[in-house]
């Protein structure tokens, strides 16, 4: 099973008269081409695990420790080791939709690359998925790599709400959403006014997209701008709309 897992295998029915090439092949394989060792296989394959969860080994010890005592993953182990039965028990539930996914590697049960956590070490690992007080989606996509236990994602949700330093800090973090402009069918359909030096204006009307001319002087008087926004409607039709004072 452990070898199988670095396939993506895709299955297909093929009735037994078709399989006149397979089965030409099984009797003329090559000879000189060694048996692969099982062992060392699997063993590659559970370290690569182990090396991709960033587990130290004091840790991982410690999950097995925590997955030895934990009553659902008692179960799971047992499953793991001598079959999912069909009529399973209440506590395999939550995992047996996944069943083909979960190994055990050293003691520690493994969701593909994820480590299983048991209930006693979710709090703790809650604690370090929340380091730095990042939001509930960047905590939830950290978590996603390494680590799984059902629910994980309410859990995570859940201990966030609960965090004082992140309800304090709550409002001050919302950023109010930039405003946005619809873009003009034709030049000089929007016009934005101001006396904001030119190239101030010019930085900020790169990024609005809106069409715009202004007088290249340095400090503009209202008077000046009004009486470009007049020449620049005799050439170019009137405008729908206008902008004063600032580009929101
Ligand atoms: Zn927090």
């Amino acid at each position: 099973m452990q070898r199988l897992r670095r396939y993506d295998l895709k299955l297909e029915f093929k009735p037994e008269k078709y399989l006149i090439v397979a089965d030409t092949l099984s009797r003329a394989f090559d000879r000189s081409v060694k048996k692969s060792n099982t062992e060392e296989e699997i063993k590659a394959h559970t370290d690569m695990i182990r090396q991709n969860a960033q587990v130290s080994d004091p840790m991982w010890e410690k999950i097995a420790t925590h997955t030895k005592d934990d009553e659902e993953l008692k179960d799971v182990l047992n499953a793991v080791h001598f079959g999912w039965e069909s009529d399973h028990a209440q506590s395999l539930k939550p995992y047996y939709h996944f069943r083909g996914d979960i190994t055990e590697i050293d003691g520690v049960l493994v969701k593909g690359p994820k480590v299983i956590i048991p209930k006693t070490l979710q709090g703790d690992m809650l604690k370090k998925i929340h380091e730095g007080h990042l939001g509930i989606e960047k905590c939830q996509a950290r978590a996603r790599q390494v680590m799984y236990w059902p629910n994980i994602n309410n859990d995570i949700e859940n201990h966030i709400g609960r965090c004082g330093t992140c309800q304090k800090h709550r409002y001050k973090q919302a950023k109010e959403p930039m405003g946005q402009h619809e873009i003009p069918e034709k030049p000089w359909r929007k016009l934005a006014r101001s006396r904001l030096i030119h190239a101030v204006w010019q930085e900020l009307l790169d990024g609005c997209r809106l069409y715009i001319k202004l007088p290249r002087s340095g400090q503009i008087r209202r008077s000046v701008v009004h009486k470009h926004h007049k020449s620049h409607e005799i050439h170019h039709g009137k405008t729908r709309s206008s902008f004063c004072g600032c580009v929101r």
